[in-house]
């Protein structure tokens, strides 16, 4: 594997690179999600990319800005035992070379309204303008994105659209803890308490699974509530909505595609998971 930090360097060499580019942009601190991603990326393409920058425009809060985990050289070791060809770490001046205020804004629609997008004002532009840049220049293929964050991936998709960009985002599924927890580079800030009060996220997630039934679904949301108030969270919120459209849905025809999403705080750590109930 190579390390690249500066994008004209990296530019220069995915020139002269054959055959297909697959890119994985991450945050880093990485673990098995972050995994399956590079495999995927290794089975689809011809040369892996991924790329390590925590990027400050998609942080609403700047103190989970401050407090998020670096765990570089581990990281350099999973993505060489993982076979990635290059890993691109960016500074943020190579990123945002002039500054990261009155950056450019996408126009997201009704995504940007609901659910990360109603609780995290600004994060989803911050996503667009880091991914925008990323992706022009690695200009891949192949774009692997988790569904972990679902509607990061409907805010991709709708970056590529807006922008013409000719990426394939392929969105990889979840990957769990043995218990049922989602990973997440932020679950390293749970205490010892807090990552055994965490497993309510998936608990919550799976048991509204569990008893949906077609016509009104407020009963699920309350019955999926109570699992998280039980494991001491403090929930932004529990809703199901169009699989498709990720129009909240209070009641559900048996037949549209249809997933339940949650972001609630365990201590000061916030989370966020989903689970497709409908497909
Ligand atoms: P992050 O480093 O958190 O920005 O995540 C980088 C990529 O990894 C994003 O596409 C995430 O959706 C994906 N990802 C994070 N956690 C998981 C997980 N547990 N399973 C699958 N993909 C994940």
């Amino acid at each position: 594997m190579i390390i690249i930090k500066k994008s004209e360097d990296l530019r220069s060499y995915l020139k002269s690179a054959s055959g297909e580019i697959g890119f994985v942009p991450t945050m880093g601190a990485l673990h098995d999600g972050h995994m399956t991603l590079i495999n995927q990326a290794r089975k689809q393409s011809s040369t892996v990319v991924c790329s390590i920058f925590v990027n400050p425009t998609q942080f609403n809060d700047p103190k989970d800005f401050a407090k998020y985990p670096v765990t570089i050289e581990k990281d350099i070791e999973l993505l060489e035992q993982a076979g990635t060809d290059i890993l691109f770490l960016p500074g943020i001046s190579d990123i945002y070379p002039d500054g990261t205020s009155g950056q450019e804004i996408y126009d997201l629609g009704f995504l940007e309204t609901v659910f990360e997008g109603e609780f995290r004002p600004g994060h989803f532009q911050g996503v667009c303008q880091v991914m925008f840049r990323l992706l022009s220049i690695v200009s891949p293929h192949k774009l692997f994105m988790g569904q972990k964050d679902y509607q990061q991936c409907m805010v991709v998709s709708r970056l590529l659209e807006l922008t013409g960009m000719s990426s394939n985002l392929v969105t990889c599924p979840t990957v769990r803890e043995k218990d049922g927890l989602a990973m997440s580079s932020r679950n390293k800030r749970l205490s010892e308490k807090e990552r055994e009060q965490a497993v309510g996220i998936s608990k919550a997630l799976y048991y509204g699974k569990a008893i949906l039934k077609e016509g009104n679904l407020d009963w699920i949301v309350q019955e999926a509530k109570k699992i998280l108030l039980s494991h001491a969270f403090r929930i932004d919120y529990l809703e199901f909505a169009h699989g498709k459209t990720l129009e909240p849905r209070r009641n559900w025809n048996g037949k549209e595609p249809l997933v339940l999403l949650v972001a609630a705080f365990q201590g000061d750590v916030r989370l966020i998971d989903n689970i497709v109930v409908h497909s």
